[in-house]
């Protein structure tokens, strides 16, 4: 089977380095908050070019300290894509806010503009919305100025879920430094992955990047001093201590997926699918290289996972129709856009360590299917 990514691989020529930095970090027992934390956010930080970067537990922990650190609370409204990752939308529930479910672009897979606009300007709908969560999914950034604008005109806060897009840049700016803050995850299977789990929050505001640490330590202000209620979401030194070793790689790393991205492209664009659209604005990182037929997906997904390849599906339900968002009221139709990416889009491997024979197997297999 050729896997949908492949850790083992990616890790094995790091494994003396990283042997030595989680050494290191035994041989100091510093395991809470130790010093390859901050090392870790200064090296994050200057990645980004963003002020600040703070290190947390994981991607859906950085989204929640992202909402309250932004001053969002019970009983807000959050718009976010209805085409996304469950924790998206999970984050902005777990901290007593209601999601408002946006559709997409079906090019980009982004959060639509037009959609937030129409949710903005239905006064049933729009009443205490207090901020959009957009998602660069996949690896490539939703359309930021146009949601800017938006935001702005209706003082509404804006975090951006960068969870697969760390590295990405929109109009030369890094993906999570656009914004009023970022979560980004590190995820193994993430371009930039830990081993186990761990996250970040970014921002340029001071104040932000203060709430956030405070928050991610138990609310504690020093001296066993907590005058806000906070969690513990903090960032083990031992991933920190690995995810600044791999930092150094990240770049090597996307650009062998941009080439492969661009072999794929080479050899499918103008058939009968449609690959990955990349607007202008955009450098995509290709989290994951997704491809769309005009039919539902399924079929192919056999066909290709009969073949050998680790085909799959990000995601086979949008989230207005998962059970645990019933209560929200959303019905089938709602968002035509992501019911029909969840039925057609699939993804396939694109991993930097991939062989050129094994991207030929993977044309070779889908253009069989096609024919
Ligand atoms: C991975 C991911 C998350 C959650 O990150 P974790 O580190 O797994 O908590 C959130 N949003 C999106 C879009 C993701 O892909």
């Amino acid at each position: 089977m050729i896997p949908i990514s492949d850790l083992k691989k990616q890790t094995a020529p790091l494994r003396t380095e990283i042997d030595n930095a989680i050494k290191e970090v035994i041989d100091n027992a510093n395991f809470i908050l130790g010093k390859p934390v901050q090392d870790f956010e200064n090296d994050a930080a200057k990645y980004c070019r963003v002020r600040y970067a703070v290190g947390v537990s994981n991607g859906t922990d950085a989204i929640r300290l992202s909402l309250l650190a932004s001053g969002i609370k019970y009983g807000d409204r959050v718009i976010c894509p209805a085409f996304t990752y469950y924790a998206t939308a999970g984050a902005i529930v777990s901290i007593g806010a209601m999601p408002v479910f946006a559709d997409i672009e079906s090019r980009t897979y982004n959060i639509s503009v037009a959609s937030i606009r129409d949710i903005l300007g239905n006064r049933k709908a729009g009443s205490h919305i207090r901020a959009i969560i957009p998602v660069h999914l996949y690896g490539q950034c939703a359309d930021m100025d146009s949601i800017l604008e938006i935001a702005n005109a209706h003082k509404l806060k804006v975090i951006e879920d960068a969870a697969q897009a760390f590295g990405a840049e929109y109009r030369g700016n890094k993906a999570g430094t656009m914004s009023d803050c970022a979560a980004v995850s590190f995820y193994p299977g993430k371009n930039l992955g830990a081993f186990g789990d761990a996250g970040m929050v970014l921002t340029n505001s001071r104040s932000v990047a203060q709430a956030v640490k405070t928050l991610r330590n138990q609310g504690d202000v020093g001296k066993y001093n907590h005058p806000v209620i906070g969690f513990n979401h903090r960032l083990d030194t031992l991933q920190a201590a690995v995810l600044r070793v791999k930092l150094r790689y990240l770049d090597g790393w996307n650009r062998k997926r941009q080439e492969n991205a661009a072999y794929f492209e080479s050899k499918l664009g103008g058939l009968n699918l449609a690959t990955p659209f990349v607007p202008k604005y955009n450098t995509h990182i290709y989290h994951q290289y997704t491809l769309r037929l005009a039919a539902p997906s399924a079929k192919i997904i056999e066909h290709l996972r009969n073949s050998g390849i680790d085909a799959r599906v990000y995601y086979p339900q949008p989230l207005h129709l998962q059970k645990c968002f019933k209560y929200l009221g959303y019905k089938k139709g709602d968002f035509p856009e992501s019911e029909r990416a969840a039925q057609q889009a699939f993804a396939i491997p694109v991993y930097p360590d991939l062989t050129k024979k094994e991207l030929d197997y993977i044309i070779h297999s889908i253009k069989e299917f096609l024919r």
